[in-house]
């Protein structure tokens, strides 16, 4: 895959574009150490911007205007604020999936060292045991990613 631009981050952290170029992108990030700074960059900005859209006084105040009003400005803000609600969790996870993965990393790099120096047969094993770690996190991240959706279709 190509490198991911800030222009195509800022896109993907805005909700605009669609499920399977998500997952292309996330899947790039885990690998790319160039892009995850451009990531962190282009989140940076995005986190500003959504304390000003997302988090301000607006959304109550528009809330009773549009109880007064009868409803349709309640409805875009809801949506604005499941968007934006389902952003920044989508950014904790993967912050935590990567602390994890970077523990991980450590763990694995020692426990290889310890194997090593017992059998020297043993990286197949080490390695299988990290792509099961990070299967266990991605399906982790799905899981609490669906119950979020699920959350908000209830509310
Ligand atoms: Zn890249």
């Amino acid at each position: 895959m190509n490198h991911v631009s800030e222009a195509q981050w800022v896109a993907y952290l805005a909700d605009e574009i669609p499920e399977a170029l998500k997952i292309e992108y996330e899947n790039h990030l885990y690998s790319c150490d160039k892009c995850l700074s451009v990531y962190m960059e282009a989140m940076e900005k995005e986190e500003t911007s959504l304390d000003i859209e997302g988090f301000d006084i607006a959304g109550p105040v528009m809330d009773s205007i549009s109880r007064l009003k009868g409803g349709s400005v309640e409805e875009s803000w809801q949506h604005r604020k499941e968007k934006s609600l389902r952003t920044i969790t989508r950014h904790y996870l993967i912050a935590a999936g990567f602390t994890i993965l970077l523990m991980a990393g450590g763990v694995f790099q020692s426990l290889t060292e310890y194997v090593d120096s017992v059998e020297s047969s043993s990286d197949k094993k080490t390695q299988s045991l990290t792509e099961d770690l990070i299967d266990k996190t991605f399906t982790w991240m799905d899981t609490i990613e669906k119950k979020n959706k699920e959350g908000f279709r209830n509310e």
